[in-house]
C-alpha cells in the first residue's frame, strides 16, 4: 500500500493523503478511506509525491536516442533534413554494424524514457528493427527493477513501444523497400497473435488487450514529401481494415508547404535526387492526405504546424479519430510560427486550435531535435507558454486522453481500479501554486516510475516482516 501527498487519476478529483493498494500488477484499491480489509497491508508513505497514470509519449523516433545533442537547425527545416540523412549514412557504414548500432540506440531510448516515468512510446519505426529488441529491453528493464528490492511491486510489462512503420514512396525502390518492409512486419506478428490465439484472425485484436512490450504495429506514411496520397490512401485502407494506428507528420514546416503547394524553395535541391517523375506528378496536397487519414481506424496527424483554418475545421469535427501530436521543444528547435519562414520563435497556437475542437497529444520527436526524451518535460514546456490552456488539460494530452483514444491494452494510462499499476510518480517542490495541477507543473518537478521511486523508502512494516506476511 502506497500514501503519497497526492493521488490524481486526472479524470477524477484529486485525492489528498489517500491511499492506493497494487497487487499482482494491478490497482486493487484507490482512495480516500482505507477500507477494512486492507488495513493490514504494508504501508509505503511517499512524503512529497503525487501518483498520475502511466505517461504516453505520441511521437518519437527511438532510433536517434544514442544522438547526445540535437542536430542544428540554424539554417533551415531543409538543411536540417539534409544533415539527419548525412548522420544516418555516416553513422551507420557497413549493414552488420548498423544493426547493432540501432538496437543499442533503441534500447538506450528505451530505458531513457522509462526512467522519466513514461510507459507507452508511439515510435516511427524504420528498417533495421526487430520486435525482439524491443522485447528484451523492456524485459531487461522489468528484471532490473526486481533485482534492486524484493519487497516493492514492479510491473511485468514496465514500458511498451507501439512501433509505426515507415512508408516512403519517392522513387521505385524505396516503395519496395519500406512497403516489404511493413507487411512482412505485420504478417509475422500477426501470425504470432493467430498463435496464441486459437480462434484465428478475428481474435488477433484480443489477444493484443494485454499488455506486451510492443504494441499492435501502425503504420506511418512519412510526410507530404515522402508520402504520395496514393500511398496514404493505401495505409488509410490496412488501418480501417486492420484496427492499425496511422501516424503521418503533417505541415511541419514552411519549407515543406512551399514545395508542396509550388516545388520551390530550400526543399527543391533537397528532393531532387530523390524524387521521381511520377512522385511529382501525383505530389497532392496536404488537405487531400488529411482527408485520407480521416478515414483510418485512427490517426495522429503530427505536428501540424502550419495546417490552415478549413483543415483545423476538419480536424476538430474528426476529434473521435483524428489528433495532433504537438512537439513543444521540437516546435521551439525549429523557430516556427511566423508566415514568412524566418526563425522566430512564435507561440503555438494551441488554446484557438482547442476551441476548434482539434485534440491534442504530446510527444517528445527524437533526439535529433530535442535534448532528450524526457515527455514531462514538454508537458511544463508548454504550461511555461500556453497561459490559457488549463494544467488538467495539458496532462490528459499526456495520459489518459491518447490512452482512450489508442485503445491502450490493460489500462496503460488510466488510474482506476483493475487497471496495470504502471503508474509514474510525480516528485514536488515547494512551490505554492492555485491548484495540485499546477503544483506539479511548475518547474523543478520532476517524473520517475512509480516502482522506482518506491525502492527507496521506508516500509511499514520493515521488508523482513513482509516476507512473513506473503
Ligand atoms: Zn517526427
Amino acid at each position: 500500500m502506497v500514501r503519497p501527498d497526492w493521488l490524481l487519476p486526472i479524470e477524477r478529483p484529486p485525492i489528498h493523503q489517500g491511499f492506493l493498494v497494487l497487487s499482482h500488477d494491478q490497482i486493487q484499491y484507490l482512495g480516500q478511506d482505507l477500507p477494512s480489509q486492507f488495513e493490514h497491508v504494508p504501508q509505503i508513505r511517499l512524503a512529497d509525491y503525487a501518483i498520475l497514470p502511466g505517461l504516453i509519449n505520441s511521437h518519437c523516433h527511438l532510433e536517434f536516442s544514442d544522438l547526445a545533442l540535437p542536430i542544428s537547425a540554424e539554417k533551415s527545416f531543409a538543411s536540417w533534413i539534409q544533415s539527419v540523412i548525412r548522420h544516418r549514412a555516416t553513422a551507420t557504414p557497413a549493414p552488420s554494424e548498423r544493426m547493432s548500432l540501432r538496437r543499442a540506440a533503441m534500447d538506450q531510448g528505451i530505458k531513457e524514457s522509462y526512467d522519466c516515468g513514461v510507459r507507452w512510446v508511439v515510435d516511427m519505426t524504420t528498417s533495421p528493427w526487430q520486435a525482439e529488441w524491443v522485447e528484451t529491453s523492456v524485459l531487461a528493464i522489468a528484471k532490473a527493477a526486481r533485482s534492486w528490492a524484493k519487497h516493492v511491486w514492479v510491473p511485468t510489462i514496465p514500458i511498451s513501444v507501439q512501433p509505426c512503420i515507415e512508408l516512403v514512396d519517392v522513387n521505385e525502390t524505396r516503395l519496395e523497400q519500406t512497403r516489404s518492409f511493413a507487411l512482412s512486419l505485420y504478417e509475422s506478428r500477426d501470425q504470432q497473435q493467430t498463435c496464441l490465439s486459437p480462434l484465428g484472425p478475428t481474435s488477433q485484436l484480443e489477444a493484443e488487450s494485454s499488455i506486451r512490450p510492443v504494441g499492435r504495429l501502425g503504420l506511418a506514411p512519412h510526410s507530404p514529401y515522402t508520402a504520395s496520397t496514393e500511398l496514404t490512401r493505401w495505409s488509410q485502407r490496412k488501418s480501417f481494415e486492420q484496427h492499425r494506428l496511422v501516424a503521418m507528420h503533417l505541415a511541419e514546416s514552411f519549407d515543406e508547404m512551399q514545395w508542396i503547394e509550388k516545388q520551390v524553395g530550400p526543399f527543391e535541391s533537397l528532393m531532387r535526387p530523390f524524387v521521381n517523375e511520377n512522385y511529382r506528378s501525383g505530389l497532392g496536397s496536404v488537405t487531400e492526405r488529411l482527408h485520407c487519414l480521416s478515414q483510418s481506424w485512427r490517426s495522429l496527424v503530427v505536428h501540424g504546424n502550419y495546417l490552415t483554418d478549413s483543415e483545423l475545421d476538419y480536424l476538430g469535427l474528426a476529434f473521435e479519430k483524428m489528433a495532433i501530436v504537438h512537439c513543444p521543444r521540437t516546435y521551439a528547435h525549429f523557430g516556427h510560427g511566423n508566415s514568412d519562414g524566418q526563425s522566430m520563435v512564435t507561440r503555438y497556437p494551441m488554446q484557438e486550435r482547442m476551441q476548434m475542437g482539434v485534440r491534442h497529444f504530446l510527444g517528445t520527436d527524437s533526439r535529433a531535435s530535442n535534448p532528450n526524451l524526457n515527455l514531462w518535460s514538454e508537458a511544463q514546456s508548454v504550461r511555461a507558454t500556453q497561459r490559457e490552456v488549463s494544467s488538467l488539460d495539458i496532462l490528459r494530452m499526456i495520459t489518459t486522453d491518447p490512452a482512450e483514444f489508442l485503445r491502450l491494452p490493460g489500462g496503460v494510462g488510466r488510474f482506476q481500479v483493475g487497471s496495470q499499476a504502471g503508474l509514474t510518480a510525480v516528485k514536488l517542490n515547494k512551490n505554492k501554486a492555485a491548484t495540485i495541477y499546477d503544483c506539479l507543473l511548475s518547474p523543478e518537478t520532476t517524473t520517475h516510475p512509480l516502482e522506482k521511486v518506491l525502492l527507496n523508502e521506508p516500509i511499514s512494516p520493515a521488508a523482513s516482516e513482509i516476507e512473513k506476511l506473503r
